[in-house]
């Protein structure tokens, strides 16, 4: 038997990695070649591998550490909460810190979303969403309702990987093969300017994508149960952000169709924006807002489905009655998830986070620019504190490279050897950092990007 206390050498960890873990969204064949690291340690804003090597953080391990690994107030949360309990159950019972939790985040959340429904991920806080909404119309207003059975989301949407989230994403890539399992969903266009899908120029047009969305909406109006959108950039997509006024103007449009409004934060809430919400700094306020990835500083799985006393109440009424929402999961409210996410919310405090960010965002955006005039760069997007490269092989034509080049992954390996670890989307040079990122940080970040575009040969 393997004995757990062993301090093993890193060639024995790679070949039981090798043997034994499938990587998630990982081609598992190319996954040796794509020279993995094999953190043992944080330190920081930085990784530190089984062989010592250093590397930041540029993606904060999948775009939910905010504040640095082994942050001390973290640390002391979680060790404090261990002391007590770990875990107990939700279900028909409460736990301190997950009452205190949902207390703290109905004050920071835009006003009205008073009711917090706990769960694991992004993935189940929008299961969630999308089944509480499906039921609501069953049972408010005496069922007159139920039609509205729908739901809308836009394409190159991503909400996560379990079967409903991945009903609403519209991913080419991850829902064609399931296509047999998953439900219809109702689809606007997306507003990727880059490579419009209505064939428009970004400088010309009038946000044609939304005016789709509000005919769309208009047209199914009465059988939507829900509108789910990732508020201030599409993310998995590609880092795709929004036209100005795009979230308000489509907000208005589902209002006046009577349905519900999800927005999924999973990604761009917590502070990515320079603001804790998207949806308060873009003033719509949702009837579901879904909080995830950051919410523990990146620390413990835990999600939040934040929703209104409207959408609560239709789940009221004698047991026997059948109102209750049928759903649950066994870590729901985790206590040790919960404390680390009180840590977080204060360190947000403290340390007066969002009056950093604004210098933060200003710096990733001129260090960005210096790349415009890489050959390979066709398009730069950003919002916030969270950007994105697309590298194209002919930037008049706007080519793509050969998948089979796998040149996003490229980049990213060569900034290796600049000690930045990064993880593309396709094509798409992602960076999603620790709020904690210094500016210099930031310089060498986008150094080591133009050191990995450079080094794939398009000087
Ligand atoms: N929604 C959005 C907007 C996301 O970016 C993600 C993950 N990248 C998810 C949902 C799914 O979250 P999880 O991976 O935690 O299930």
């Amino acid at each position: 038997m393997t004995r757990s206390d062993e301090p093993y050498s890193r060639e024995q960890l790679e070949a039981w990695d090798d043997a034994h873990v499938w990587h998630p969204f990982t081609p598992q064949s190319a996954y040796r070649d794509d020279n993995p690291l094999l953190v043992a340690e944080g330190d920081g804003n930085y990784l530190v591998t089984a062989d010592g090597r250093r590397y930041l953080d540029g993606v904060g391990s999948l775009w939910c550490n905010l504040f640095g690994h082994r942050r001390k107030e973290i640390d002391a949360a979680i060790s404090a909460q261990l002391k007590k309990i770990a875990h107990a159950t939700l279900l028909g019972n409460a736990s301190v810190p997950a009452v205190v939790l949902a207390r703290r985040l109905v004050e920071i959340a835009p006003e009205g979303l008073t009711r917090v429904f706990f769960s694991d991920d992004g993935s189940t806080a929008n299961e969630v969403a999308l089944k509480i909404s499906y039921q609501y119309w069953r049972q408010a207003d005496g069922g007159r309702q139920k039609g509205r059975t729908k739901f809308l989301a836009l394409t190159n949407a991503y909400h996560g990987d379990t079967v409903g989230a991945v009903s609403v994403g519209g991913m080419e890539t991850f829902h064609t093969r399931f296509a047999d399992l998953l439900f219809d969903v109702e689809r606007a266009p997306s507003p990727y300017c880059y490579r419009c899908p209505l064939g428009k120029e970004r400088t010309t047009c009038a946000v044609d994508c939304l005016a789709e969305l509000e005919r769309v909406v208009a047209e199914h109006g009465d059988e939507l149960a829900a509108v789910v959108l990732e508020p201030g950039m599409q993310g998995a997509a590609g880092m795709i952000p929004y036209p100005d006024g795009f979230l308000r103007r489509a907000a208005e449009a589902v209002r006046k169709a009577g349905a519900l409004l999800i927005l999924d934060e999973v990604a761009m809430g917590m502070g990515r924006s320079g603001e804790m919400f998207v949806s308060a700094r873009e003033g719509v306020t949702p009837d579901f807002l879904l909080i995830a990835k950051g919410i523990t500083g990146g620390y413990l799985p835990l999600a939040a489905t934040l929703t209104t006393d409207r959408i609560h109440e239709a789940f009221l009424g004698r047991p026997e009655e059948g109102r209750t929402f049928f759903h649950g999961h066994t870590y729901t409210g985790n206590a040790l998830g919960a404390a680390a996410a009180i840590a977080t919310l204060d360190i947000f405090e403290k340390d007066r986070v969002f009056d950093a960010l604004p210098e933060k965002i200003e710096r990733l955006r001129t260090r960005l620019e210096t790349l415009r005039d890489l050959p390979a760069v066709g398009d730069i997007r950003q919002y916030g504190l969270a950007a994105g490269v697309e590298i194209v092989a002919d930037r008049t034509l706007k080519t793509p490279f050969r998948a089979s080049e796998r040149m996003g992954m490229r980049v990213c390996n060569l900034a290796k050897e600049r000690g930045v670890f990064l993880r593309p989307l396709s094509d798409v040079i992602v960076m999603m950092p620790p709020l904690s990122i210094t500016l210099e940080e930031i310089d060498t970040l986008v150094a080591a990007i133009e050191h990995g575009i450079r080094g794939i040969g398009c000087r």
